[in-house]
């Protein structure tokens, strides 16, 4: 089920970040070790009655070397595009400045839900500066204190009473859903155009969650599929493009909603920094992946081209070993035949349960091979193995003591698992927990 998506927007200093570390808390990734992966501070998933969302910190989002007013109204389109609701947070110590009514006059344009946050109220005892706030036109202010952890309970209700109902988005769930990230120029909309060219039947184009985005759903082979966000990355083009963090953003929407994430590069230009960083985040987002290499018409190839560039994309995305990768030209549509297979057999891996009583015997088959390490003088032992989950596929394997259960293991494990039940294209995830 997609989550909603919340931002918080507001001029600098009100006291976004501090909002927003606070509700998105400590949370360590389980890839934290992962190469080229940086840590996206201004983008990350909260909680709250039972209730996960994404939490966008738009104050995080630098737009080149605009000034600071033109920032903030870009950060408030920003968040009218990706958000379902928006946080409005102004300083309470303050007042109304003219700051926040230029904020204010980007959000009169939208009809998305805004909720009035009045920050660094810090005790009941200036409560009653809020009733200023009103003015702005965004109804009730809610007063909160980030230093303090006050009110956000009661922001929280307001700002989830306005999620938008999901009971349809669920309806079609034999879809594939995929996106399509890279870095500009690497050719994602032309490789759009390409899949849906003349063979394709677009049934329909859903109207997306965010204003511009637009999902578009057609046929190939018999399956269904939907490609998303798409037309919206490509008619943000400029503030999209030229802001490295809001590409990121929008990619981590894209990703988010998606079963497979084809990560486009450019055979031309080669690997660069950039795509291992794209690559990460999906990787870490536990989607099914297909690496693309576009442009193949645009290099001269010899038999040992694919090869050698296969070879590099091992090496430098180590932690995708799991992703085939594709050759094509989106522009001759050479080989674009072999595409859309490897699509639907990651998606089915990506879904795909094990049995129990087999998984089971692949593990007690692995330790009778590779016996479990001894750790200053204490013994792993390996008692029981369950898949709980899919997408991606995810084990809990019980043992005498997790912190036993060592990297280099897991990986061994993850490898027997791969071997005996075929994951291509999907992450998998293990996890060793205490038998109890
Ligand atoms: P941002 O620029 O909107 O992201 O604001 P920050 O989160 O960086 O906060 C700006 C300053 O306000 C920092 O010095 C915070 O410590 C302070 N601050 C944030 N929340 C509160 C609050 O609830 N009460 C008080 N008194 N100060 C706060
Ligand atoms: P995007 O920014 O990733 O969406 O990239 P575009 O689809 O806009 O393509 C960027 C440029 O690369 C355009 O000039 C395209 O014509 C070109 N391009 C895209 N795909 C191919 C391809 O397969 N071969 C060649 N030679 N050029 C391509």
């Amino acid at each position: 089920m997609r989550k909603s998506v919340v931002a918080i927007v507001g001029k600098p200093n009100v006291g976004k970040s501090t909002i927003f570390n606070r509700l998105v808390g400590e949370r360590i990734s389980i890839v934290e070790d992962t190469p080229g992966v940086t840590r996206d501070r201004i983008y990350a998933e909260a909680e709250w009655l039972n209730t996960k969302f994404d939490l966008i910190d738009t104050g995080g989002i630098e737009i080149g070397d605009e000034p600071l007013l033109v920032q903030m109204r870009q950060q408030a389109e920003i968040a009218i595009d990706e958000a379902d609701v928006i946080i409005f947070m102004v300083n309470g110590r303050e007042g109304i400045t003219a700051a926040d009514e230029e904020v204010a006059k980007i959000l009169y344009k939208t009809n998305k839900p805004v909720v009035l946050a009045v920050n660094k109220i810090d005790n009941p005892e200036m409560n009653d500066r809020i009733y200023d706030f009103y003015t702005l036109g965004f109804g009730e202010p809610y007063p909160i204190s980030g230093t303090h952890g006050l009110g956000l309970g009661d922001m929280l209700d307001e700002v989830i009473k306005h999620f938008p109902d999901k009971t349809m988005e669920d309806a079609d769930d034999d879809m594939i859903r995929f996106s399509l990230i890279g870095r500009p120029n690497v050719g994602k909309s032309s490789l759009v155009n390409a899949i849906l060219g003349e063979d394709r039947v677009i049934v329909s184009e859903i109207a997306g969650t965010t204003r511009d985005a637009v999902d578009t759903r057609f046929k190939k082979d018999g399956e269904e599929f939907v490609i998303i966000d798409t037309a919206g990355m490509r008619k943000k083009g400029k503030i999209y493009e030229t802001t490295e963090k809001y590409s990121v953003v929008r990619a981590l929407r894209a990703i988010e909603r998606s079963d497979v994430v084809l990560v486009v590069i450019d055979a031309e230009t080669g690997i660069i920094e950039q795509d291992k960083r794209i690559a990460g985040y999906a990787h870490e987002a536990g989607k099914a992946i297909v690496i693309v290499v576009n442009k193949w018409d645009a290099i001269e190839v010899d038999d040992k081209t694919m090869k050698k560039f296969e070879e590099d994309i091992r090496r430098e995305f180590q932690f995708l070993d799991y992703a085939p990768v594709v050759f094509l030209s989106a522009k001759t549509k050479k080989r674009l035949h072999t595409l859309m297979p490897n699509i639907i057999e990651a998606s089915e891996n990506h879904a795909k349960r094990v049995q129990t009583n087999v998984l089971n015997e692949v593990i007690m088959d692995a330790l009778a091979m590779n016996p479990a390490p001894t750790v200053k003088g204490k013994k792993l032992k390996l008692f029981y193995a369950t898949q709980v989950s899919v997408k991606p596929p995810t084990f809990v394997v019980f043992v005498n003591d997790p912190e036993l259960m060592h990297f280099s293991y897991e990986r061994f494990l993850e490898n027997r698992i791969r071997d005996a039940f075929g994951f291509e294209g999907t992450p998998i995830r293990i996890y060793a927990r205490k038998r109890s």
